[in-house]
């Protein structure tokens, strides 16, 4: 039995849509959490909302 492994996707900017270092995979649940762009024109700090609703 191969380990599943869950499929990965990268934050991106809502500003700019540039691609951030953080990875979620599909079952990701994530408030609270600040990242800053590393886009040349960009650099806004923007919180990782996914799936919040889900959050208990
Ligand atoms: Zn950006």
């Amino acid at each position: 039995m191969k380990p599943i492994k869950p499929k990965k996707h990268k934050i991106l900017c809502p500003h700019c849509s540039c691609p951030t270092p953080i990875m979620a995979d599909e079952n990701a649940v994530c408030k609270g959490i600040y990242v800053k762009c590393k886009g040349a024109h960009c650099k806004k700090e923007f919180e990782i909302k996914i799936n919040e609703n889900e959050i208990k």
